[in-house]
């Protein structure tokens, strides 16, 4: 990369510094706009996946239930024709022994369609259960498909409507950064990650941090009015400016100003 030609003054270093945290807020502010609405998207997105898996498992066991079902008919089938079968040599049987063999074969045959039977119930019972199970999946899954259509329309309309900012934002932002030479740069993101308001540069507000609002010593104070070498808050590690450097003056009054209007509101309303 080439190198910046020429350094920036102090002054010039805030000033930008806090040109450029203010861009980076106003593109954090878009992105709060957005909110928890990507992880929800995405979390909508991993159940909906997840009850598409559970519902094919339901529909393989239904299928294996049925399966089962057939296999037990089957046998009952084959078990009638031996009781049949059995049924017509009684007729011809010459001793006892034999009777009482055929007898046998035959209650045995009827066990084991009795059993079968029994199985087959409790089969459909099974698939019933599963056909209930997957149904109050599909509703699940419904229900999901619906919300994350409409979670997704509001990110889109979120998303659609901050683009073209949130663009020019980044743009300037990426301009402002490489006015910055990169040693600050990383040092200014590195406390902005670790802030949690994404606030690196503030402004000193009433003798105190504009970022964590513990007080500022009055040499410190001087210091930063002087803007000659670059001060960071004791406390929280920001880089502190001068409201004035950073032009925030109007800003303050403007404060101030929406709070005597808010005041004037609230006794005309008490006069009401
Ligand atoms: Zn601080």
């Amino acid at each position: 990369m080439a190198k910046k030609e020429q350094e920036l003054s102090v002054e010039e270093k805030l000033k930008t510094l806090f040109q450029l945290q203010t861009s980076l807020s106003a593109i954090d502010e878009k992105k709060a706009l957005r909110g928890e609405l990507p992880l929800e998207v995405q979390d909508l997105e991993d159940e909906i996946e997840g009850l598409k898996i559970r519902i094919d498992k339901i529909n393989n066991e239904i299928d294996e239930f049925e399966k089962a079902i057939n296999d037990r008919k089957g046998d009952i089938i084959e078990a009638q024709t031996s009781v049949q079968r059995y049924k017509l040599q009684l007729d011809d049987v010459r001793n006892n022994r034999e009777y009482d063999t055929l007898s046998k074969e035959i209650e045995f045959q009827q066990l084991e369609i009795e059993l079968c039977n029994k199985k087959i119930r409790e089969a459909q019972q099974k698939i019933k259960d599963k056909i209930a199970e997957r149904e109050k999946a599909e509703l699940n899954l419904d229900d999901h498909i619906q919300e994350l259509e409409m979670k997704r329309n509001e990110l889109d309309d979120i998303i659609e409507e901050t683009r073209a900012e949130e663009d020019h934002l980044k743009v300037k932002a990426k301009e402002l950064e490489s006015k910055i030479e990169p040693r600050l740069l990383t040092s200014f993101k590195r406390i902005r990650k670790s802030a949690r308001n994404g606030l690196g540069i503030v402004y000193v507000q009433r003798d105190a941090c504009g970022g964590c609002f513990n007080k500022i010593p009055p040499q410190r104070q001087l210091d930063i009015k002087m803007h000659k070498k670059i001060i960071v808050c004791e406390y929280c590690g920001r880089i502190l400016i001068d409201p004035e450097l950073a032009g925030v003056k109007s800003n303050v009054s403007a404060d101030e100003k929406k709070k005597t209007r808010k005041r004037s509101i609230r006794r005309k309303k008490d006069e009401e």
